[in-house]
């Protein structure tokens, strides 16, 4: 690897959604870059620069991981620019830019102009004397393998594939150009100097020079490799791996303003304690860690004694090892005497939820009341996000995808995570009238369709996802939902998040909707006032009659399939989608007509067979 290599900072608010290891992302000025990997995330000495995240042993249990969950790096330096909160660091990627005016390629001119990354870099070339004067833009083209890598595009090797000419490659040489095939229409790159082309798009590669971008290594070619050719922002090009779950009872129960706690935090502190041996210096080490944290050294000793012990205990650490469930049950129980620090804090409101319902209500509202089994307002929910790795390339012939750790070697003792803070709303729905209404076969036949549709369509969007009648129905909830908390209560969706508790076997059926921010007291506020009973009855009541009609009808009812892989039927951006951020199944499996029934299909109108069934 080389020595001086310069990484530039990107700011990530949600790393392991968007710019994780391995992620091409928009850095400064607006460059394109790419996020190296965990074992550059030091600071200045080289030391480690992320921090631990406490209290997480459920997830990494139910994860089956053994690592240790670190945050990255927070910006504490005086970069030029004065850059604040978390970052990653980064390389320039694509390196290649082409002349916007005439289409020659440059090779990093940043380097060979001798130019800062924030200034602008023009064409060289004597006969450019186009009118944006040839501004240089990176170009938006890849070659990715199915095991993981990425590298430029080996331009000079596309152009002359089929040409016997003796051109030789020269990487500071601005002498290739991007041009359109006069026969074809197809996009060719061209030599300016033997005259040769090729087109590039959807072109499969014989060898690759490098891993990562970052990474100087040759890369091993063996049978199974299959190099492309891709845009950039293309599927193949990035597929993050990475799960996210609640820190639930007993771990979020943990008093957060106890010393044992403090120290438990705080990692360095005790390593370093470890290893000294020196009894006199121990005993200095514990006076500086009393007048840090302002106690006396008997408590600092008696922490430690904790800790020793195995703090954390718990009791009452009951795990199904299923993240999903057990966030269920943590939902449905209420909690006794909840302070305020704590990471999961819930008020039960069905009582109140159930008084609503009065004599003479509109039949709608009643079944509303009714079908809700469980209303639970979140006041206070901690949110960690997992980065497993990445993946790139398509699969060949059923094969899994090589996982890319995020380290790339795999041999890093901790997965980078990061904590979120967050309020919201959960209810469930009544199991029984649930299960009676999906063994209707109309219902039934209609969700194995979008199903069978899902395995042929070769699209990943995440590892147990089993499509039913109750996930459907439940999932275009939720999106009405947050439509409805956006227009309604001005919440923007854009800052919302979905999860949808759902199995027929474990007879789950709820839908939380939430906030999740880095910052603890960054939160937007204002959904727990939305999630009382009184407000909320009102968005569920407008979110179902919202599933009745949408401004692209009757076409969009009528659909036989929307979107990716067809995946949606009855469900577009008039009237179900919502922003990519806010969705965990990437927007697909969606279908009104669940809610709002289709006589000819033999799938009622969902609050009818309610009032039919109670
Ligand atoms: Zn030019
Ligand atoms: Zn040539
Ligand atoms: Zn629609
Ligand atoms: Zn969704």
């Amino acid at each position: 690897m080389k020595g001086k290599q310069e990484y530039t900072p990107v700011r990530f608010s949600h790393l392991t959604s968007y710019s994780g290891v391995g992620a091409i992302v928009r850095g400064v000025e607006d460059k394109l870059m790419v996020v190296v990997d965990i074992r550059h995330w030091t600071d200045k000495n080289g030391k480690n620069a992320t921090i631990p995240i406490p209290y997480v042993n459920r997830i990494t249990n139910a994860l089956d991981i053994s690592k240790e969950l670190r945050m990255p790096p927070v910006a504490q330096e005086n970069f030029s620019k004065g850059i604040e909160g978390s970052y990653l660091p980064a390389v320039l990627f694509p390196t290649f830019t082409h002349c916007s005016t005439c289409g020659l390629l440059h090779p990093n001119p940043w380097r060979h102009q001798n130019k800062p990354l924030n200034e602008k870099v023009f064409c060289r070339d004597k006969q450019c004397k186009g009118k944006g004067r040839g501004i240089l833009k990176q170009v938006t083209w890849c070659c990715v393998s199915n095991e993981g890598h990425l590298d430029e595009v080996p331009w000079h090797a596309i152009c002359h594939k089929e040409s016997p000419s003796k051109c030789e490659t020269d990487y500071q040489a601005n002498y290739l150009k991007f041009d359109i095939d006069k026969k074809s229409g197809k996009n060719i790159v061209k030599c300016t100097r033997c005259g040769s082309f090729h087109q590039y798009e959807k072109q499969q590669l014989g060898f690759m020079n490098k891993p990562q971008p970052w990474i100087y290594e040759s890369v091993e070619l063996n049978e199974n490799l299959k190099i492309d050719i891709v845009e950039i922002n293309d599927s193949s090009a990035y597929l993050p791996d990475r799960v996210n779950a609640l820190v639930i009872p007993p771990e979020s129960r943990i008093s957060k303003s106890t010393i044992v706690d403090k120290l438990y935090s705080n990692s360095t502190a005790l390593r370093k304690l470890e290893n000294i041996a020196i009894p006199l210096k121990r005993k200095g080490e514990l006076l500086s860690l009393a007048t840090k944290y302002r106690c006396g050294v008997d408590e600092i000793k008696n922490a430690i004694e904790q800790i020793d012990n195995g703090y954390p205990n718990f009791d009452t650490f009951e795990s199904a090892g299923d993240l999903i469930a057990d966030e269920y049950k943590a939902f449905l129980t209420p909690l006794k005497n909840v302070k305020d620090d704590e990471d999961f804090v819930t008020e039960h409101k069905t009582d109140e939820w159930k008084s609503l319902a009065t004599e003479g209500m509109d039949n709608d509202l009643l079944a509303l009341l009714y079908i809700v089994d469980k209303h639970i307002v979140a006041n206070r929910l901690r949110e960690i996000l997992v980065f497993k790795g990445f993946k790139r390339g398509r699969p060949q012939d059923d094969q899994e995808q090589l996982l890319v750790p995020p380290d790339i070697v795999g041999k890093s003792n901790w997965l980078p995570a990061i904590e979120l803070f967050g309020e919201g709303v959960f209810f469930t729905l009544n199991e029984i009238i649930l299960s009676k209404w999906e063994q209707l076969s109309g219902v039934k036949q209609r969700a194995i369709e979008i199903s069978k549709r899902y395995e042929k369509s070769g699209l990943n969007l995440g590892d147990d996802i089993v499509i039913t009648p109750r996930f459907i129905l439940l999932h275009t909830l939720a999106h009405l939902i947050i439509r409805e908390l956006e227009s309604s209560a001005g919440y923007p969706a854009a800052a919302l998040s979905e999860r949808i508790y759902h199995s027929r076997n474990d007879k789950m059926a709820g839908i939380l909707i939430y906030t999740a921010v880095p910052d603890v007291v960054g939160s937007l506020g204002g959904i727990v006032e939305s999630a009382q009973p009184r407000e909320f009855v009102k968005i569920l009541h407008n979110a179902f009659k919202h599933a009745l009609w949408c401004s692209l009808d009757p076409v969009c009812t009528e659909h036989q399939g929307q979107g990716p892989g067809w995946l949606n039927r009855a469900a577009c951006h008039g009237c179900v989608l919502v922003p990519e951020t806010a969705c965990d199944y990437g927007n697909v499996f969606l279908d009104r007509v669940f809610i709002k029934g289709n006589e000819a299909l033999g799938i009622p109108n969902f609050l009818n067979f309610v009032m039919e069934h109670k």
